[in-house]
Parts: structure tokens; C-alpha cells; sequence
């Protein structure tokens, strides 16, 4: 079955909308494998903020756990290391609230409750478009892809706390 890992980001927690967003996911019909609130560590954000940093400088790489090491001293210094810092401090700044969803074409539904990664773009009726006005806060992350929903979930979640 597929699944989406999807994460109420530190704004949206801070800013008091978890319900709000979960209720969205619960409302659609979708089902909860998995849910907790969790401090970040500096290393996991590192590794999930890697390949969005390439893309914006216009790399498509895809960046496993292993490579992150080597990456980051390669990158010490440079243009894509600054906005890597600003993602991971942004990310690290407060508890988020990680979850696990599972159903048909959850991955594509989500991204579309969710809306465009610049709240601005984001139609209303989405959590972004309703929600947030900037990218570099916009209170929620979903997978990109049934690959990346298994692979994040993996990521995020320890065996014992999924259903
Ligand atoms: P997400 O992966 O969070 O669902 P997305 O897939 O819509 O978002 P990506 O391009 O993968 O967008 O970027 C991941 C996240 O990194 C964005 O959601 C945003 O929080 C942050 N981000 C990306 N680009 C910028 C930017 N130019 N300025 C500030 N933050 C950014």
C-alpha cells in the first residue's frame, strides 16, 4: 500500500496548527500508521535538506545517508552551504510532529492538501494557501514520491512506533 511521510514543520507546531492539519489528512479519508512529536537532530536534517539545496542551485542529485559527510566538507564554505545552514537552523528550531500516512495515491493527494511550496502560489483551500505566506516557512513537508514516502518513513520512524 502506498504511504506519505508528511510533517507538521516547527512553524506550524509553534503556531499552534496541528489539529488543524492533521484533521485535514483524517477528514480525506486517509489512515495514520504513525504520529509523534520529535526534536530534530542537526544530522537528519542535514541529510533531508541536502538534495533540496542541489536542486535550488540547479543540481538534481539524489543524496543518500552515506554521502553526507563528504558532501557537507565539499561544500564547506560555498554559496549552497549558507542556504543549507538557514534550512537546517529552520527545521532544528522546535519540536515537529512526524507522521506516517497510508492509502491509495496518499503521495499525489497530499501534495495537492498540501499546495505549492511557496505559500503564495498555493491555491486557497490548501494547508500552505491557507496557512502560510512564505517558503521558507510553510508549516508543512510531504513526500515526493511512493519511493521517497517508504524511504522518509524509514527515516523518521523507528520499527516499533509504526501500525
Ligand atoms: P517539502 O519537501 O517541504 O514538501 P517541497 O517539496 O514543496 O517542500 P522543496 O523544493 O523540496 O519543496 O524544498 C523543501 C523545503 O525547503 C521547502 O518546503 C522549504 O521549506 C525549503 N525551501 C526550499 N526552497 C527555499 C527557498 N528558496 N527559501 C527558503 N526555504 C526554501
Amino acid at each position: 500500500v502506498e504511504e506519505s511521510y508528511i510533517m507538521i514543520k516547527p512553524d506550524g507546531v509553534q503556531r499552534g496548527l496541528v489539529g488543524e492539519i492533521i484533521s485535514r489528512f483524517e477528514k480525506k479519508g486517509f489512515k495514520l500508521k504513525g504520529l509523534k512529536l520529535f526534536e530534530c537532530p542537526k544530522e537528519l536534517a542535514e541529510v533531508c535538506f541536502l538534495s533540496t539545496g542541489f536542486r535550488n542551485f540547479g543540481y538534481s542529485v539524489h543524496v543518500e545517508i552515506e554521502d553526507c559527510v563528504v558532501l557537507k566538507r565539499a561544500l564547506q564554505g560555498s554559496e549552497l552551504q549558507a542556504f543549507l545552514s538557514q534550512l537546517i537552523s529552520y527545521i532544528t528550531s522546535g519540536p515537529v510532529v512526524c507522521m506516517a500516512w497510508e492509502g491509495v495515491g496518499v503521495v499525489a493527494s497530499a501534495r495537492k492538501l498540501i499546495g505549492a511550496t511557496n505559500p503564495l502560489q498555493a491555491e486557497p483551500g490548501t494547508i500552505r494557501g491557507d496557512l502560510a505566506v512564505q517558503t521558507g516557512r510553510n508549516v508543512v513537508h510531504g513526500s515526493d514520491s511512493p519511493e521517497n514516502g517508504k524511504r522518509e518513513i524509514a527515516l523518521w520512524f523507528k520499527e516499533g512506533e509504526l501500525t
